[in-house]
């Protein structure tokens, strides 16, 4: 099944859909057959302008945020609903944009669904005050306020769950948005936009900008009435932001780049630790920010391990992301597929072997890289400092706990990290001591939505997620109310000599 595209994708503003003021477009590609999918309106610096006061209006006059929190609730159910029941072309959508295997994005939206659901539940929960009565001079108490214009903006990986990562909370704590997509792929922000209008959203409450970085992104950064922007994408764009919004001291939030460490010792159980490892680096076609792209693999299970490896990656379903049996698609854009494929020349030239499966010549017209290996990897190559985001695992070789953790925190970035041992004493041990924000022991990366998300080092700053992302969204405002007048100061009454 094909699912309908606009033949432009528009932006969505003040609860319309319109062209960009300058009327650019930029072309939107099929990473299977790079064969174009439709045009995009090209949002600048006149569109975001436009977005920014219509979402301003919105916050400082619209109903939104006077609403009962109740009302305000409906409205984020009833997206989660209707994200339910387009499901389907929601993931097809995904898939036909990116890349990613069809199993994999229905699961992700199903998971978009989930986290409005979350957040109309914890707002309702949390948006109370607490009130401090300190002694009979005082009463104090605080309220949650939303903060005004947020400006989201996302990356490509996964686009639709990135997004409502941040909608959900941002709308449920009653700011107004402006959403600036990823230019590689703009299907379903629009879906979500078609999601929100049918839901009945106040318009200008939410907003859909489509444009490049450089201008539609940098000019929502830099927007004085933009209160706060929350970005997910690579580090050197997150300290590019923090430069440019640090004039108008913005509150930021960064989710950024990842190298992530899988610590496979001789005593793990190794059928569960080599699914984990495979799934680890391969689902989402390597194109994942928590993706374990670093094996250190124990001395003594090496070669074992290593050749069950070689195995799987043969095995890997490697095709059509709309098929249901896919396991890896082609990556995102013909741009990054020549990325990664210049680290695979990088890896041979810095004398490490490249070990991939084959790629059907059925598929050659899409971005395919396949599964790979890279062997002997030593842990100063660029192929284990950089983030390669791509269907490529490095592996390297280790023989004690010291020298191990020594060399998973020998890299600028800290987001996440995988443990595979039976010796719980030293699963806590070597999860405690390696430094990235998320740490998983015996697990895949599995999430509930109540725990943080996010990284240490280069990999971010802040957390997303559970009640982290519910502070990021809102202001604490403490209010002070005299019960007497014993308090105030007595100041200029003195008589001047
Ligand atoms: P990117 O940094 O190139 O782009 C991300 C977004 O930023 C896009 O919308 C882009 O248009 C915008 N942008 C680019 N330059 C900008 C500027 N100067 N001002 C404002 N906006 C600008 O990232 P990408 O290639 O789209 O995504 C892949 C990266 O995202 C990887 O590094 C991956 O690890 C990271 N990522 C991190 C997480 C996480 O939660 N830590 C999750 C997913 C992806």
């Amino acid at each position: 099944m094909k699912p309908a595209v606009p033949e432009l994708i528009a932006l969505y503003i003040n609860g319309e859909f319109v062209p960009s003021v300058n009327g650019e477009t930029f072309v939107n590609m099929n990473p299977f057959t790079n064969e174009t999918i439709n045009n995009v309106s090209e949002g600048a610096q006149e569109d975001i302008s436009r977005a920014v006061a219509a979402a301003k209006q919105a916050f400082k006059k619209g109903p939104w945020g006077r609403m009962k929190l109740d009302e305000r609730m409906k409205h984020i159910y009833k997206i989660a609903e209707l994200i339910d029941r387009d499901i389907k072309e929601i993931a097809l959508l995904e898939s036909l944009d990116t890349g990613l295997p069809i199993a994999q994005t229905k699961k992700m939206v199903g998971r978009a669904a989930d986290n409005f659901r979350f957040y109309a539940e914890m707002v309702k929960n949390r948006m109370v005050g607490e009130a401090y009565h300190v002694d009979d001079e005082f009463m104090n108490y605080t309220v949650h306020k939303p903060v005004g214009v947020a400006g989201l903006i996302t990356p490509w990986n996964a686009p639709f769950m990135l997004e409502t990562w941040k909608v959900a909370p941002a709308l449920a704590t009653g700011n107004t948005v402006i959403l600036k997509p990823a230019e590689w792929s703009p299907l379903t922000a629009n879906k979500l936009a078609e999601i929100v209008h049918e839901a009945g959203l106040p318009e200008g409450v939410f907003n859909v900008v489509h444009g490049f970085g450089e201008t539609a992104g940098a000019a929502l950064v830099a927007h004085p009435d933009v209160q706060l922007i929350s970005f997910t994408g690579e580090t050197k764009t997150g300290s590019e932001i923090m430069k440019n919004g640090a004039d108008a001291l913005k509150r930021f939030s960064m989710e950024l780049g990842g190298k992530s460490p899988i610590i496979v010792f001789e005593d793990c159980e190794m059928d569960r630790a080599l699914d984990a490892c495979v799934w680890g680096i391969f689902s989402f076609n390597g194109e994942r920010c928590t993706a374990n792209s670093r094996l250190f693999i124990q001395e003594s299970i090496k070669d074992e391990f290593v050749a069950r490896l070689k195995e799987r990656v043969d095995n890997i379903i490697v095709g059509d992301p709309a098929h249901s049996d896919t396991e890896v698609g082609p990556l995102i854009h013909t741009e990054h597929y020549e990325n990664v494929k210049r680290y695979l020349e990088i890896a041979k030239s810095e004398g490490a072997e490249v070990y991939a499966a084959e790629v059907p010549s059925s598929l050659s017209k899409g971005n395919f890289v396949p599964p790979t290996l890279l062997l002997g990897v030593k842990n100063d190559m660029t192929v284990a400092q950089e983030e390669i985001f791509g269907p490529v695992l490095s592996v390297i070789s280790f023989s004690s706990e010291e020298e191990v953790i020594e060399m998973a925190n020998d890299v600028k970035y800290g987001l996440a990290g995988y443990v595979w041992t039976n010796d719980m004493k030293k699963g806590h041990r070597v999860a405690g001591a390696v430094e990235a924000g998320m740490l998983w022991v015996n697990s895949q990366n599995v999430r509930d939505l109540r725990i943080p998300f996010g990284g240490s080092k280069s990999s971010g700053i802040g957390r997303e997620g559970g009640h982290y992302a519910f502070e990021f969204y809102t202001e604490l405002k403490v209010i002070h109310v005299a019960l007497n007048d014993h308090h105030i100061q007595q100041f200029g009454k003195k008589k001047k000599t």
